[in-house]
């Protein structure tokens, strides 16, 4: 493939943009990719592992030139760590990002971009329980949704780039708007690691099941919840603190339906919860006819990812 992009910057050297990096060297979609991480540890580890071609000490140095800048930092610093690169873009860059909110990064971000860039917001549907600059790998996104959500009057040139870089980089694309993009991500992802957090922590102080009887007896559902729980704290703060309505919104929801549940079982309504159960199952179905999982039992991890 050609290259989409002369200089990509990357901005911030997690689990998603490390996992950019390798997968944009697999497919050669820039010449050049530097990067910059906020922390010297963690600019240290990208230099020891090869990670991007250059890796600069501030943001501003790291910024120049570059004619795509991605910020893949949590969400609740994009706003501070746009207003400092500002002043540094090249005119023409496209700026985007890989936040798992949408709107509240909108908000936070286009006030300090000057006009002559372009901001294409983006979200890829791909991530894993572990975080920073070695846990990325160049498969993370292959055939997994990346949504590319435009402000109003993005130019289409800018917005069709980044979806061409998307899936150069293995992913599926489909554009979106910033608010649908939040209320569907709190059902789809948001709202399923609150439930996880809680699980595992009513687990932890369960006083009368022992720790090593959770971790030794720990059956599927409950490990694929401890495997949710052990997410970044701080990218899921900012997660839930920026997408407050349609979290709230679908929390409200799920815990009527809990209420529900939770009176069928008192009450002996068992065709109440073997409903309930047949419907939950038709949509496990669709999502691996739509290839988005597998029906293998560990769901095809293979117990490593
Ligand atoms: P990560 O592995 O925890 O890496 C975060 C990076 O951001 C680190 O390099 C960190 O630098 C840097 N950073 C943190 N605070 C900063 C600050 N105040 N100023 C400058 N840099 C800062 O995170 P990630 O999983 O790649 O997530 C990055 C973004 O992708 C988040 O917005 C998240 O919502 C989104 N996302 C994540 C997933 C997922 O499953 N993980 C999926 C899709 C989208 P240091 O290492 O120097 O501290």
């Amino acid at each position: 493939m050609t290259a989409i992009y002369d200089r990509v910057t990357l901005i911030g050297l997690g689990l998603i943009a490390s996992s950019m990096y390798w997968a944009i060297k697999r497919a050669g979609l820039a010449n050049e990719v530097v990067g910059y991480a906020r922390s010297e540890e963690t600019r240290n580890t990208a230099r020891e592992i090869g990670l991007c071609d250059r890796i600069c000490d501030t943001a501003i140095d790291a910024v120049e030139g570059a004619d795509l800048v991605v910020l893949c930092v949590p969400v609740g610093v994009m706003g501070a760590v746009a207003a400092e690169i500002a002043p540094a873009l090249m005119p023409g860059a496209t700026i985007s990002d890989v936040g798992s909110v949408k709107r509240a990064v909108i908000d936070a971000v286009s006030p300090h971009l000057p006009d002559n860039v372009h901001f294409v917001p983006a979200h890829p549907l791909a991530g894993t329980e572990h975080s920073g600059p070695r846990s990325g790998f160049a498969e993370l996104f292959d055939n997994r949704w990346c949504l590319i959500v435009p402000v109003d009057g993005t130019d289409d040139t800018a917005s069709d780039a980044l979806e061409k870089f998307w899936q150069g980089l293995g992913s599926l694309t489909e554009r979106m708007d910033a608010d649908h993009h939040d209320l569907v991500l709190s059902v789809t992802s948001h709202v399923p690691h609150l439930i996880a957090y809680t699980m595992v922590g009513v687990a932890d102080d369960l006083q009368r099941v022992t720790d090593s009887e959770v971790i030794k007896y720990s059956a599927a559902g409950f490990r694929d919840f401890t495997r949710i729980a052990a997410s970044d704290p701080t990218m899921w703060r900012d997660v839930f603190l920026s997408n407050k309505d349609a979290t709230l919104e679908i929390l409200g929801r799920f815990t009527e339906e809990l209420f529900a549940l939770q009176r069928a079982i008192r009450t002996d309504d068992g065709a109440h919860l073997h409903d309930y159960f047949t419907r939950t199952r038709a949509v496990r179905r669709g999502i691996i006819e739509a290839g988005q999982d597998t029906a293998a039992p560990d769901f095809g991890r293979g117990g490593s990812k």
